[in-house]
């Protein structure tokens, strides 16, 4: 116990934490600033009344249409417009920019240029870039504190086009046999190191089009309040205390027990950005996506890329990193199980932890808390070692894992990593013991007291009720659309199914988000195993979990009992009625069910189908799959398999998420393709996979990591809460040094 006398310090400090937690803002001066420019909402009827003294830089390729739109843009603002070329360079050299560049060469050129931009300065101006300045370091250090930088990001494709037209000839770096296609490419680097908000430009767009773009965007990054979160569980969706992105990664959990959602739902995408989107990479198309989600005061764009790239990149086997495989008719497969630890769940966790560490407030250490079924721990363990030494040294993560119903290889991938601020420990009890225990030691205030004062330490979880865990989800299911649009599979606008493995909904959720944002998905198709309470609610409405045992499963990632992240799909669909959710849930606490209203269920249905497949029909669609056609499916692919077979009416085609590489669930596996004497120890087994199956290609990661993880020993806790939270204490000590 505490005595009182400490609340107060306890609430003071944690005070600290969450107040220096919230929001980095690198320019402080800009969000007074653009109150000048943008008094209220009604900006809009009245933009000639206020001018601001900050810039808007208008950054791009030569004919991105800088010009032009700064032209609209000043107009529309009744600002001066400066054109770095016409006002700038022409009236300092007294010749046409074109002349200088023949005259001097492009080095010099750049150096010239750039000297005269850095004696130029202006306020409350639209200044429209040359081509050619960000190349300048010193120019643009000079420049960008005096303003918003705004990438027009036009596709090569169009700047050639209109460069033809233009009957441009020549531009800088363009020596002898260099393409005009290669310097766009090569330029885009300092586009994207310069910029502080992007502007994609569509195919077609007009100039006032785009003009239109550039003003909601840095409207946006003025009114930063207006992209707030709020909980679940919230009465009126205006309780006080603003939350930003920063504040609910850290947070987790909402403190009246709900999860956290953006207040205004997600941002949409128009046709034409999403075809912009086609012919990027996936860190591209993931940071193109995300740079609207994550407001830029909350993580600036030049810093959400840096981590996006590491995030996607080597680390994945695939280059494509969830590529879109065809199955059979119109069956498609996402592969999202090319990451470290071989699950999807990489694709969020190779994200999160740098989104998480970013926004961490200083003066505190973190403890992020995991239950997981499975392949949560090794993805967490992974994600959160891929950190900087300096951000590692004050986050830890423990990880909470069923002693029984997790497999033998995901225990190994687990218990691997148990070195330095990362571990594992079991429990005897299942999944759901492990997730509510760790729920109830964050509203434990005398515990999170305790850990605050006598360790700065904060408690924290990273599991997919975390918002940060959720967004990064978006990103594939749009991905996959997006290639089956350029594969030629679907013209755009037309629809797709989406059918998943379905445990704490997730990926269900993230692809309801997906179609938000614009992705024509129609139906989201739920697959359980025969843990089926997910299906059974989505069919009848009555979430029941009395009389339900958790039963073994060859998909043990989905055996579940509570679904989380179903409370954020409810909230949707009760168009934000969190009173209804907050008495649905307290009711599930109490009397062990709920049914939701028929109305409520109509909207459910609206969105979802779900069904689910029996142990028997897993492994015998993996073994008819790879007859057929040669694939191998793990378990929950071919749960997933399963359900499309029966739900989906092939009006469209239908992507089947492969949540795992096979070699994950490697007994079931052999056990369905019909091995025999199938070897006992897990990386024997792998290899057993691995020479015989040729599509997809075995896991070399995880392979590895099987080969390097000699015999570890782990923590097994009794099913006793008190001795979980004495393996919490532990840990922070072994981990943070103590303050007091
Ligand atoms: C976690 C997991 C799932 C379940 O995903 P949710 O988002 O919790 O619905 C399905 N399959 C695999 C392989 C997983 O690891």
């Amino acid at each position: 116990m505490i005595p009182t006398s400490h609340c107060q310090v306890i609430k003071m400090f944690m005070k600290a934490c969450m107040w220096r937690g919230t929001r980095h803002t690198p320019q402080p001066s800009l969000r007074l600033h653009w109150g000048c420019l943008f008094t209220s909402r009604s900006w809009q009827s009245n933009k000639a009344s206020v001018v601001g003294d900050l810039n808007i830089i208008l950054m791009g390729p030569p004919g991105a249409g800088k010009t032009s739109v700064g032209r609209v843009l000043a107009n529309k603002l009744r600002r001066p417009v400066f054109d770095v070329d016409d006002n700038i360079l022409e009236v300092t050299w007294k010749m046409p920019v074109a002349d200088k560049l023949a005259q001097v060469g492009g080095k010099r050129f750049l150096e010239e240029e750039g000297e005269a931009l850095c004696n130029f300065s202006t306020t409350g101006s639209v200044i429209s870039l040359t081509g050619s300045n960000p190349l300048h370091p010193r120019s643009m250090q000079h420049l960008k504190p005096t303003g918003l930088v705004v990438y027009l990001d036009v596709d090569s494709q169009d700047i050639l086009q209109r460069l033809s037209t233009m009957k441009v000839k020549r531009i800088v770096g363009q020596e002898e046999g260099v393409s005009m296609r290669h310097i766009l490419q090569y330029r885009k680097q300092f586009y994207e190191k310069w910029l502080d908000i992007r502007v994609l430009c569509g195919t077609g767009d007009t100039v006032e089009e785009v003009a239109e773009k550039v003003l909601q965007a840095v409207e946006r990054y003025h009114n930063s309040e207006s992209e707030t979160y709020i909980s679940t569980r919230s009465h009126d969706g205006s309780t006080g205390n603003l939350k930003h992105f920063s504040d609910v990664v850290v947070e987790g959990l909402a403190p009246d027990g709900g999860l956290y959602i953006p207040q205004k739902g997600f941002p949409k995408l128009e046709v034409r950005e999403w075809l912009r989107l086609t012919d990027m990479s996936y860190p591209e198309r993931a940071l193109a996506i995300l740079e609207r989600c994550i407001h830029p005061l909350d993580i600036p764009a030049t810093e959400l890329r840096r981590m996006v790239f590491k995030a996607y990149g080597a680390n994945f086997s695939s280059e494509e990193v969830a590529p879109v495989k065809h199955l059979v008719r119109n069956q498609f497969v996402q592969e999202l199980f090319h990451g470290p630890t071989a699950s999807f769940k990489d694709l969020a966790l190779q994200l999160m932890p740098r989104l998480f560490a970013y926004c961490l407030p200083q003066m505190c250490n973190y403890l992020i808390l995991v239950a997981t079924s499975g392949d949560t721990g090794s993805a967490v363990l992974s994600g959160f070692g891929g950190l900087s030494d300096g951000d590692r040294q004050r986050t830890g993560v423990l990880v909470f894992f069923p002693e029984v119903g997790v497999s033998e290889i995901q225990k190994l991938q687990m218990t691997g990593y148990s070195e330095g601020n990362a571990r594992a420990v079991s429990a005897l009890a299942d999944f759901d013991f492990c997730q509510r225990s760790i729920k109830t030691m964050f509203g434990d205030a005398n515990l999170t007291g305790h850990l605050a004062v006598e360790y700065g330490t904060m408690l924290t979880t990273a599991n997919s009720i975390n918002w940060a865990r959720l967004l990064p989800q978006v990103v594939y299911h749009s991905s996959a659309y997006l290639d089956l649009y350029r594969d030629g599979a679907i013209k755009f606008g037309e629809p797709i199914d989406v059918c998943i493995p379905t445990g704490n909904f997730g990926n269900a959720m993230s692809a309801l988000y997906a179609k938000q944002m614009g992705i024509p998905i129609r139906k989201i198709i739920c697959a359980s195993n025969h843990n089926r309470i997910v299906s059974d609610f989505i069919n009848t409405g009555e979430y029941d979990l009395r009389d339900r045992p958790l039963m073994v499963s060859s998909s043990p990632a989905i055996d579940i009992l509570k679904s989380s992240n179903l409370e954020r799909f409810l909230y949707h669909v009760s168009e934000g009625d969190g009173h209804l959710v907050r008495e649905l849930f307290t009711r599930l606490e109490r009397d062990g069910r709920f049914k939701v209203p028929e109305g409520l269920l109509r909207g459910i249905q609206e969105d979802v189908l779900a069904g689910w497949c029996s142990e028997d029909d897993c492994l015998g669609a993996i073994r008819d799959v790879h007859r057929e056609t040669g694939y191998v499916m793990d378990t929950h692919t071919a749960v997933a398999k399963v359900v499309a077979d029966r739900l989906q009416d092939r009006l469209c085609p239908v992507v089947i998420c492969s949540t795992a590489h096979y070699g994950k669930f490697a007994p079931a596996v052999l056990e369905a393709l019909q091995f025999r004497n199938i070897p006992k120890a897990p990386l024997e087994q792998l290899e057993e996979l691995g020479s015989v199956v040729l599509r997809p290609q075995m896991h070399t990661d995880l392979l590895r990591s099987l080969r390097e993880s000699r015999s570890q020993t782990h923590t097994v806790c009794q099913a006793d809460f008190t001795v979980l939270v004495d393996e919490v204490e532990t840990m922070i000590q072994d981990s943070f040094l103590k303050v007091l």
